[in-house]
């Protein structure tokens, strides 16, 4: 065979086999909120099969999990939902060089002066609100973009996801989209209730005249504040006792949430004032209100707030790549200092308008990056809340 055939033939099989190996840490990262391997490990991975791809575009289908949004979902028995708009992921640099070509072709294809929406990028799990006439109507997981798992039910316990939204001028219809994450605090507490379950369990089963090396761990330490929040958010409340329901309760109201986007943003078909009646009446609404204009995500993101919809402290709006860069150094060298863990920093093109022009790929919007810091250490997690027990 000639070379560039043998070239195909070793390429396709290290393919098929980055891909069998991905999947399946996908599949546990995604449905059972467990990590097998460190994320840059993952990203390694993916990197490597990109490249593969870039060599022999013949590879790339579709199905490739570099042109995948999450991972379709094995299910833990919530009824699914599909997203009005489809939610992506992002694409990622993973040095200031890369970082630094993304902004040019971007200020490129733009073709005017842009500003940098600059913001943390919270190592959590992505989630979709659905607020209609201003009432919370679901809540979904991404899934693989366009399907999620609802999970309305247990958001009723998360106190940081507003039900009812304040204020005036929301439209009839929109998807705000964030990240749900456990502030350092929250994770330590949850640690810190499992060390004093494990005890009470161990004494109950000491009473019970079980030798001490036989006592089971029922109650572990969660090794990783993204997984135990992914884990906690997709329990389901179905075929557990009061004290497990109590439990699970606990776990969702340490849960907190960062907007960090919109999905489908329905205004009044008149044009007129943005919100309708409440079904219950509450707030009568002024018909006549100016219907807010958004021109920048910036602007979504402060009328989120004045909902009463969590947004991050953290963003900046810059005017400058060199800007940019400065906030990322910045908060690279303080990442351990916010309330949430961080993996990187996502810089997104502030005007609205932009966003349409420039469009999306299969999975990631063209006018947005997500910059990765370089890992710090690699370690290897254990066990986390699996889902369902
Ligand atoms: P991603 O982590 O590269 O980034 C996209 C996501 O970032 C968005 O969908 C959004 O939910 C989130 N995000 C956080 N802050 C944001 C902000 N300010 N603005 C916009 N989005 C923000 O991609 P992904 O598709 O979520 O997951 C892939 C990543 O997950 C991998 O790179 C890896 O880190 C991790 N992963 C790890 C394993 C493992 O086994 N360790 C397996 C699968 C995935």
């Amino acid at each position: 065979p000639s070379r560039a055939v043998e070239g195909f033939d070793a390429a396709r099989s290290e393919s098929e086999r980055l891909t069998t190996e991905i999947e399946r840490y996908r599949t546990a990262y995604y449905s059972e909120a467990v990590s097998l391997v460190s994320d840059a490990e993952y990203d390694a991975l993916i990197r490597r099969l990109a490249e593969i791809e870039r060599e022999f575009p013949e590879l790339a289908g579709l199905d490739s999990p570099t042109q995948q949004v999450g991972a379709a979902i094995v299910s833990a028995g919530f009824p699914t939902h599909e997203h009005a708009e489809r939610m992506l992921s992002l694409d990622n640099v993973f040095t200031i060089d890369e970082l630094r070509e993304w902004a040019e072709k971007a200020l490129a294809a733009a073709g005017r002066e842009v500003r940098w929406l600059s913001e943390l990028k919270i190592d959590g799990l992505a989630i979709s609100l659905a607020y209609r006439d201003g009432v919370l109507e679901t809540a979904t997981t991404r899934g693989d973009g366009r399907v999620g798992e609802d999970i309305t039910e247990n958001v009723e316990f998360i106190p940081a996801i507003p039900r009812r939204l304040e204020g005036r001028g929301w439209p009839r219809f929109f998807e705000a989209r964030g990240e749900v994450f456990l502030s350092g605090a929250d994770f330590a507490a949850l640690n810190e209730r499992q060390h004093e379950l494990q005890a009470e369990h161990a004494a109950e089963q000491r009473a019970k005249g079980v030798p001490e090396d036989r006592i089971s761990v029922r109650y572990p330490e969660f090794a990783n504040a993204r997984n135990t929040a992914a884990g906690s958010l997709r329990q389901r409340a179905e075929k557990k006792n009061p004290r497990e329901l109590a439990l699970m309760r606990e776990r969702l109201g340490r849960l907190a949430l960062y907007l960090h986007g919109t999905g489908a943003w329905e205004q009044r078909p008149d044009g007129a004032g943005a919100f309708t009646q409440r079904p219950d009446g509450a707030d009568a609404p002024d018909q006549d209100a100016e219907v807010p204009s958004l021109e920048n995500q910036s602007d979504a993101y402060r009328l989120m707030a004045e909902w009463g919809l969590p947004v991050s402290p953290h963003t900046r709006v810059l005017d400058t790549v060199d800007e940019v860069v400065a906030f990322v150094e910045d908060r690279g060298a303080h990442r351990h200092d916010f309330e949430h863990e961080i993996d990187g920093v996502v810089v997104k093109i502030d005007e609205l308008a932009l966003h349409a022009e420039l469009g999306e790929t299969s999975r990631a919007p063209r006018w947005a990056i997500a910059y990765k810091y370089p890992p710090e250490e690699v370690h290897t997690e254990l066990l986390d809340i699996r889902v369902g027990i």
